[in-house]
């Protein structure tokens, strides 16, 4: 996935879903490699950058953090004017994340304005069965999967921590969004 020259198309690619699920950590993961603990709310910028080869293209992606708008009302269409696809994460060991996910597909719905691919990210996944021994109400891969499906979104099983899936999932949303132009 490593590109070798400059990048023939760049997407802009916003992040959304509840705070604290981990979009600042899966944004710090794919643009820096690494997983940080401790990261402070403020990155400084608006965006990272990840650049990649797909599809012997080489691809260039914005990754956009919504930290401060994580409020379905608080999200402006500004804001998402040129988005070329969404990543909406909630986190699976957070049955309140997830039940919110509906609401984020309808914001996302009223702030863009054209069809634009939405990749549902079941984040935080190396948790699950650590949360499951602590009796939190962990969401099954099933019912995130049946959810994505019912909205026609793409969906994902990643971990920040551990990287799982991280890289693949940009790849996923690349090809679609490079189908639907
Ligand atoms: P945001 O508010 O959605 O940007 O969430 P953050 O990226 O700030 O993450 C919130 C908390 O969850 C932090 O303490 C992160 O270290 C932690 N976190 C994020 N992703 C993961 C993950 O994949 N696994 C685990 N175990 N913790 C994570």
């Amino acid at each position: 996935f490593e590109p070798t020259g400059p990048p023939e198309r760049t997407y802009k690619v916003i992040f959304v879903g509840d705070a604290a699920v981990g979009k600042s950590s899966l944004i710090v993961r794919l643009s820096k490699g690494v997983f940080m603990g401790n990261l402070t709310s403020t990155l400084g910028v608006d965006f990272q950058m990840k650049s990649l080869r797909v599809d012997d293209r080489n691809i260039a992606v914005q990754l956009w953090d919504t930290a401060g708008q994580e409020r379905f009302r608080s999200m402006t269409q500004s804001y998402f004017r040129k988005a070329d696809g969404i990543m909406l994460v909630y986190d699976c060991t957070s049955e309140h994340s997830f039940l919110n996910v509906r609401q984020w597909m309808e914001a996302v719905g009223d702030v863009t304005t054209r069809q634009v691919p939405v990749m549902i990210m079941a984040n935080k996944t190396d948790r699950r069965e650590t949360a499951r021994a602590e009796n939190r109400q962990c969401v099954s891969t099933e019912v995130g999967e049946k959810l994505a499906k019912e909205f026609g979104a793409l969906f994902i099983e990643v971990s920040a921590k551990t990287g799982r899936n991280v890289l693949e999932s940009v790849v996923v949303l690349i090809r679609a969004m490079s189908a639907t132009e």
